[in-house]
């Protein structure tokens, strides 16, 4: 890219190339119609240099999209949180292991020993990692893009608010804290603020 200024460059001068032919005028005495070519040929030379130039400036937007959207897929949550795991309960509705009431289950189970390590699954920051009654010890990723995920049940937090974190981060261990009945990892991904199937987001 430290070359397209010099293209430009290029370009300029075929233009002034164009102007300079006009001085061959006289010439027309000898070949007659020559300065209609002539006057022919810098209309092409700056239909090629407008050509040129445009299509210097759609190659820069395919530039910035491509590298808007390799910033935006670090941001998508992407791995699985824990290395493997028992898919326990999945996305959707099912008998709350509670109170047996069907109630939509947001996020996905995986059923890990205590102390298993939660990696980030996408570059992000901290946006809460507290203890609450039902959620336990749980950590929020606020990954920008709209996505946001969620651990719960947690035995230990390793991060605060406001941290920065990449994909691949530890962020905490595994646990059975707050609304839980067994050691798991409840797992969240969030789009907009809608609740999405994780299953969809291990790529
Ligand atoms: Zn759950």
């Amino acid at each position: 890219y430290a070359n397209l200024p010099e293209i430009d460059q290029d370009v300029r001068s075929l233009g002034i190339g164009g102007l300079r032919l006009e001085k061959y005028t006289s010439q027309d005495y000898i070949i007659p119609g020559l300065s209609k070519k002539i006057s022919g040929l810098e209309l092409d030379v700056d239909h090629l240099a407008r050509k040129v130039k445009l299509e210097l400036v759609s190659f820069e937007t395919i530039y910035d999209k491509v590298v808007k959207d390799t910033e935006k897929m670090k941001h998508i949550p992407s791995i699985r949180p824990v290395p493997g795991g028992y898919l326990n309960s999945r996305f959707g509705y099912r008998k709350d292991p509670f109170d047996g009431v069907q109630r939509f289950h947001k996020g996905l189970d995986f059923s890990v020993f205590t102390g298993t390590p939660i990696y980030a699954p996408a570059d992000g920051v901290i946006q809460s990692a507290r203890y609450s009654g039902k959620r336990g010890k749980h950590i929020k990723i606020n990954h920008e893009f709209g996505y946001n995920t969620l651990f719960l049940h947690l035995s230990k937090i390793n991060v605060k608010r406001g941290q920065k974190v990449k994909r691949g981060d530890l962020i905490g261990q595994t646990g059975n804290s707050g609304r839980s009945t067994a050691p798991h990892l409840h797992y969240e991904v969030h789009y907009n603020g809608v609740a999405q199937n994780p299953m969809d987001y291990f790529f």
